[in-house]
């Protein structure tokens, strides 16, 4: 009797755009269209009395209804509430996201049948609390979560596999050193990996979860709205529907500039109207200092790799704004080398998402031949106290880019005789002052023994998992007693706020 395997889904969650593929019969990942016929959805939420529409017509209602459609809550993970109500409500970000993962998720049911696994991708930079906050989003959509990956990570996978190294005839003779350049419409991450016989290893990863394709929209943006105010005396981003429509006009700009030399945005607005011409040149100038970071992030990860542009195979381009030429041009630039093109920048990363699904489901049966390794992205501390100032300072525990899994022992100890619980505040970032750190929580340990003396040493062990999120475990270090404990976190739901939202979406969108 032929063994029943569920679907091998994967979801490329992006800031603007997101991307559902399976494997087929052939273990080949290929992208479902949704309902609306289109590969890409528009990760846009429009909420509407109690209707909520995500994709295409979430982003068309913007020239309408504007105040009621969000966008980009992708860059918002983290926070407790998207900085807009919506029709009157608020929302935390991770909803918005499944509310987008559960339209995704139906539309792909329609087509290859009932399933409810899958595997997200994440920005290699995302850090663990952005991590949780992407596995309670596909919860909350109703479904189960069986990994999250990196982003860069999946396209190199789907790179792999389409030029045929990964078959079990089809190795690569000597290692393969690739960087992974993904700029999208909100977050840029650069990765430097290895593919070695079997393995894909991350050698470094750096990024920005606040720079992609809608901050070169927002400078065409200024530069037309500006131009409006100084002849007119108005200024069309004051109103917020105006303004997503100007949005709208410049972002299409955007993409004519990527294939013309000139594209022209047109303004109406309080009875005026302007035209407005660009040029590739002049869109280049205004950007250009964006298109800078980006370089010198490239340049440091390298660094951080260990690598020379002489020793990198291959340059993937992952994400919709590199279509931008200029670039390819600056890479071209600073590497000597032709980009490779052999991969879908829209589509590699939920090809790689299916790919990596495919090994968790076939895991037992016949798992895809390759591995996966990864390196945290952000630093891991605890918060203690500087004895020369006094003042608060972060105490590295797992320095950044260290391979994954890992983990790390501290040993703290106990203040008085007779103490109950001790309190950790545990950390991302790079810097040595907490404030400038990301906090993750804050971990209380109970149930410590009573009549303990002051100074009782206490081990608190920190993993980070293949997939950077962090496991925490803490006992006395004599008696190997093993304490209890939470991990608080700010501006994060509860297993009963998850469950409640997960009714409610399953309810309410039919
Ligand atoms: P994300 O993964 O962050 O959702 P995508 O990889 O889908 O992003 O890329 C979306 C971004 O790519 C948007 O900012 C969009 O404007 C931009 N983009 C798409 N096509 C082009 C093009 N032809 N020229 C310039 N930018 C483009
Ligand atoms: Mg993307």
């Amino acid at each position: 009797m032929p063994s029943f395997r569920p679907p091998a889904v994967g979801i490329d969650l992006g800031t603007t755009f997101s991307v559902v593929a399976h494997l087929d019969e052939h273990d080949r990942p290929q992208t479902l269209a949704n309902a609306e016929g289109e590969r890409l959805t528009p990760s846009a939420v429009l909420v509407e009395g109690n209707e909520t529409i995500v994709g295409r017509e979430a982003l068309k209602a913007l020239t309408s209804n504007a105040a009621n459609v969000a966008l980009c809550a992708k860059r918002e993970l983290g926070a407790s509430a998207f900085h807009k109500r919506l029709d009157g409500h608020d929302y935390p970000p991770e909803v918005i996201e499944a509310l987008v993962l559960n339209k995704l998720w139906k539309d792909a049911k329609s087509q290859i049948g009932d399933f409810n696994q899958v595997v997200i991708t994440v920005p290699a930079y995302f850090d663990e609390v952005r991590r949780k906050a992407t596995q309670d989003a596909g919860y909350m959509a109703g479904l189960e979560v069986l990994d999250i990956i990196n982003e860069p990570t999946a396209a190199a996978v789907a790179f792999g596999v389409a030029q045929g190294f990964l078959t079990r005839d089809g190795k690569p003779e000597r290692a393969i050193n690739l960087l992974v350049y993904d700029l999208g419409g909100g977050t840029f991450d650069v990765t430097v990996m290895r593919f070695e016989r079997d393995q894909f290893t991350t050698l470094a990863t750096d990024g920005d979860v606040r720079l992609g394709g809608y901050d070169w929209d927002q400078r065409l943006v200024d530069f037309v709205g500006s131009e409006f105010q100084r002849r007119y005396g108005q200024d069309p981003r004051m109103d917020e529907t105006t303004a997503s429509r100007l949005w709208r006009e410049c972002e299409e700009a955007k993409r004519t500039l990527s294939f013309r030399s000139k594209a022209a945005v047109a303004m109406d607005y309080q009875g005026h109207h302007l035209r407005t011409d660009v040029t590739r040149e002049a869109f280049e100038m205004m950007t250009s200092d964006l298109l800078d970071r980006t370089r010198f992030t490239v340049e440091q990860t390298l660094r951080t790799a260990g690598a020379a542009w002489s020793g990198i195979d291959r340059i993937l381009l992952v994400g919709g704004s590199t279509r931008m030429p200029m670039v390819v041009r600056m890479l071209m630039d600073i590497s000597q080398k032709a980009p490779d093109t052999s991969i879908s920048a829209d589509e590699a990363v939920a090809h790689g998402a299916a790919l990596r699904a495919g090994i968790l489901i076939a895991q037992g049966g016949h798992p895809l031949p390759f591995s996966i390794r990864n390196v945290n992205s952000h630093s891991l501390g605890v918060v203690g106290t500087d004895p020369a100032t006094g003042r608060p300072r972060t105490g590295v525990l797992i320095p950044r880019n260290t391979h994954l899994p890992v983990t790390a022992k501290r040993t703290f100890q106990t203040q008085r005789a007779n103490q109950k619980t001790i309190l950790i505040e545990v950390v991302e970032g790079e810097s040595a002052s907490p404030g400038d750190c990301s906090l993750i929580g804050q971990c209380i340990a109970r149930n410590l023994p009573p009549g303990l003396p002051a100074k009782t040493p206490i081990d608190v062990h920190f993993r980070y998992e293949e997939n950077g999120r962090l496991k925490i475990a803490a006992r006395l270090a004599d008696g190997q007693r093993v304490l209890s404990h939470t991990l608080h976190r700010d501006n994060m739901m509860n297993q009963e706020q998850l469950d409640a939202w997960r009714r409610y979406i399953a309810e309410s969108i039919a």
